[in-house]
């Protein structure tokens, strides 16, 4: 089922992000928060795709996986960085071949540890793969006739590359208008920076579901490299202050990063948001403890009553 559909249907989503494990011991840790995290039957779980392609198997091999092993839906990311159009039709052909639904069309972080020139990119910017997954699906080479649904980026802080916000509306609202029917955003800490992003959309006339991005902080070191990594990113005093008492003890770091996010996720929901989607770092305890405390009615599974 598409992902607009879903969330026309059950708004508010509740979704999972996973990478692709690069060790044996990695994929055992992986493997056992899918199936904590299969129990509480998320609308979807996506699979990431690594800077560059680097994990293009592995994230196919784990799409493969948790839809022919487990009852989740995944999404697989796809980026246009290093690829070329023929590579792309061959990745996409192998997921209409899975019967996969949906696919998050990303621009693509930069290999690291690698020279890289962007400019021989057959694709240059996510709308390009946009438009390109949509002549696929017109190709009717998906089992449905209408094909995979698109998801794409949106970042309510702004994208570090484009410093002008008007232009970057109009680069979010041109993948739209080239077929996205909903949007991910990149991580927050200040909800109201995701509301007022969500205003905005609609001030420029996009219309598509926007599920907000939220991941707990665990740790003193995963939050410095989340700095690093989504470049940009702001963190309010409260939550700074908060996490400066306790940087010292492992255990009340964890506790004030949960807390964090689940106060997050209770104003979301009384703003009505169309999804929330978990950024779990492959582990489950925190994501566990934040959906056992929303209040929410039980999707877990539950056995079929006997005749
Ligand atoms: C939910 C989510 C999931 C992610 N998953 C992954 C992942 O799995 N793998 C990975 O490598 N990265 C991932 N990323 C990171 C993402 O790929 C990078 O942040 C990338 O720089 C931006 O991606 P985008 O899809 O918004 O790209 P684009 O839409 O291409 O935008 C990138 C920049 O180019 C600008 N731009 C867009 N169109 C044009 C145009 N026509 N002309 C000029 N400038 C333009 C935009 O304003 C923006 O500044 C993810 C990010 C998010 C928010």
């Amino acid at each position: 089922m598409h992902i607009a559909d879903i969330i026309q249907k059950d708004s508010p989503t509740f979704s999972f992000e996973f990478f692709p494990p690069k060790t044996p011991e990695a994929a055992e840790t992986l493997y056992q928060t899918i199936r904590d995290l299969e129990a509480y039957m998320p609308h979807f779980v996506s699979v990431t795709y690594g800077a560059g392609g680097s994990t293009r198997e592995l994230t196919h091999d784990l799409v493969a996986r948790i839809k022919t092993t487990t009852k989740l839906n995944p999404t697989p990311h796809l980026t246009c960085v290093c690829h070329t159009e023929k590579e792309i039709d061959g990745i996409l052909q192998r997921y209409a071949h899975l019967a996969i639904s949906n696919i998050l069309a990303l621009g693509g972080d930069a290999p690291r540890g690698m020279a890289y020139d962007k400019s021989r990119d057959f694709f240059q910017h996510a709308v390009d793969l946009v438009k390109f997954i949509r002549r696929f699906n017109d190709s009717g080479a998906h089992p449905d006739t209408r094909g995979f649904g698109i998801g794409v980026a949106g970042f309510p802080e702004g994208h570090p590359a484009t410093p002008n916000r008007l232009v970057e509306m109009d680069h979010l609202k041109a993948k739209v208008e080239a077929g996205a029917d909903y949007i991910v955003t990149q991580v927050f800490f200040d909800n109201r920076d995701f509301l007022d992003f969500r205003e905005r959309c609609a001030l420029a006339g996009i219309h598509v579901p926007i599920i907000a991005g939220i991941m707990p902080i665990t740790s003193m070191s995963g939050f410095r490299k989340l700095a690093d990594l989504a470049a940009g990113a702001r963190f309010p005093a409260r939550l700074l202050r908060a996490l400066q008492r306790c940087e010292n003890d492992s255990e009340m770091v964890r506790r004030v990063g949960v807390h964090f996010a689940l106060e997050q996720c209770h104003d979301l929901l009384d703003n009505e948001v169309a999804g929330i989607h978990f950024y779990t770092l492959n582990r489950s305890d925190a994501t566990r403890v934040i959906f056992d405390s929303l209040g929410l009615p039980s999707r877990r599974l539950t056995p079929a009553p006997l005749t």
